[in-house]
């Protein structure tokens, strides 16, 4: 049952944020979206208006405002390049838990959300399970990128070429870690992520090789959780707020300066949205949500600003790699040199840029799964970009951008590896 008065709340607050938006349409010229489908709908401006008018809309259509909210990457070029500073993401964000709030979860989030990823124990386990049986379903597709393809469920996930579950995760490679901070003075917690220990554990075994040959201090405790970015973005506040407690706990045992992850979608949440819902979390854990969101630190940052590398002269001839700018990671964080840094001081990397690095690879999470037809087309905008740029190999901070960049590549069956900068620094270490 809807609770009336909850939600009248929510929508005056929703009605607060969006008074500075003043409609100049300046948000168009930088959404990857409504580039490919030129409707006003599909921008922020368009959004806005709809939301200004959204318990009207809600009762005439609640089904359509939902669908058209979701038609969305949350990929913040709007609110990076907003003249009017308008908290663009946090509004979409409260006006999916505001449709939710009233429609309801459908069932199938409600089982992978409240059933699924808000019990670690029980997730890790379906997953584990999942990997045994997945070779039925589908094959492999591309072994330079280790993408797989699946006939039989294309109904269900059309042409897609998607990364399969790892066979060991990160977390069953390494349970727990808690070293001292050695000559770096510097201690970390390191916060894997779900796609990094599911299906790139690779990534984490770097950053682990690259934080010890640092004589980086790590914390890796047992019973992490997700960030909570794929529940709050659909809208659900409750699971959010369970896995963020969930976390926050598991940090709790640790002493340590920064909280690192390799993920830029994942750092982006810890230190921007976590502390943006502080009054859905109990208070006696409030202090320590903020605390972790203000020790959150992308992995790329965290080398190059406090450990200190730097750039090395490049090798004649070396491996050509190009780097790909996660939103998330330069539009919410502002990370846009470090991970370039990083690439460019393993000597054997020849480091090209592409075109329209910052251009959002489509991926959105969600996004993908209910818009493949939109986020295909983005998506081959940046191949085209990868493919001029010459790399062998395209680097990118954000497991998310890591597999849609894999879907693109591996569909037109293009010879380019799709790496995390981390892992190539690591490289020149051995
Ligand atoms: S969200 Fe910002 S850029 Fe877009 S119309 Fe409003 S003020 Fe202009
Ligand atoms: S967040 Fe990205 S996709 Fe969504 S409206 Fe803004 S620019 Fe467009």
């Amino acid at each position: 049952m809807t609770d009336l008065h909850q939600l009248a709340v929510m929508l005056k607050q929703l009605d607060d944020q969006m008074v500075t938006c003043m409609k100049c349409g300046m948000c168009q010229a930088v959404c990857p979206v409504f580039r490919e489908t030129l409707r006003e709908a599909d921008v922020t401006r368009g959004k806005i208006a709809l939301l200004e008018n959204l318990a009207h809309e809600m009762v005439a259509d609640a089904a359509g405002v939902k669908e058209k909210l979701n038609k969305c990457l949350l990929c913040g070029s709007c609110q990076a390049n907003c003249p009017s500073g308008v908290r663009i993401i946090d509004i979409f964000l409260n006006a999916r838990i505001i449709v939710n709030t009233y429609m309801g979860l459908p069932a199938a989030k409600k089982v992978i959300f409240k059933g699924m990823l808000t019990k670690p124990g029980l997730f890790n386990g379906l997953l584990s399970m999942g990997q045994k049986f997945q070779g039925i379903f589908t094959s492999p597709a591309d072994e330079l990128l280790g993408s797989s393809c699946s006939k039989i469920m294309s109904p269900l996930i059309g042409d897609r070429h998607f990364l399969p579950l790892a066979k060991k995760p990160f977390r069953k490679m390494v349970s727990t870690v808690d070293t001292c901070a050695g000559k770096s003075g510097l201690k970390v917690a390191f916060f894997p992520g779900c796609v990094i220990d599911k299906m790139l554990p690779r990534v984490g075994v770097a950053v682990l090789e690259v934080l010890m040959h640092h004589n980086v201090g790590i914390f890796l405790p047992s019973g992490q959780a997700c960030c909570g970015i794929p529940a709050i973005s659909s809208g659900d506040g409750e699971s959010f707020a369970k896995l963020v407690e969930l976390n926050v706990k598991a940090f709790a045992k640790g002493d340590y300066d920064y909280l690192v992850t390799a993920c830029g979608t994942c750092t982006a949440t810890i230190k921007e949205i976590w502390p943006k819902f502080l009054d859905r979390f109990p208070s006696d854990i409030q202090s320590q949500v903020r605390q972790m969101a203000d020790k959150a630190m992308d992995i790329n940052q965290f080398l190059v600003d406090k450990v200190g590398i730097d750039t090395q002269p490049a090798a004649t001839g070396g491996t050509r790699v190009t780097y790909h700018d996660s939103c998330h990671l330069k539009k919410s964080l502002g990370v846009t040199d470090q991970p370039r840094t990083l690439l460019k001081a393993n000597p054997a990397c020849n480091f090209v840029e592409m075109n329209e690095a910052d251009q959002c690879c489509g991926n959105g999470g969600t996004f993908n799964l209910h818009h493949y037809d939109v986020s295909k087309k983005i998506g081959d905008r940046k191949r085209e970009n990868i493919l001029a740029s010459g790399a062998d190999v395209v680097t990118a901070g954000c497991p998310a951008c890591m597999m849609q960049l894999t879907d693109v590549l591996s569909r037109h069956g293009d010879r380019i590896r799709v790496q995390h900068p981390v892992e190539i620094y690591a490289q020149g270490l051995n």
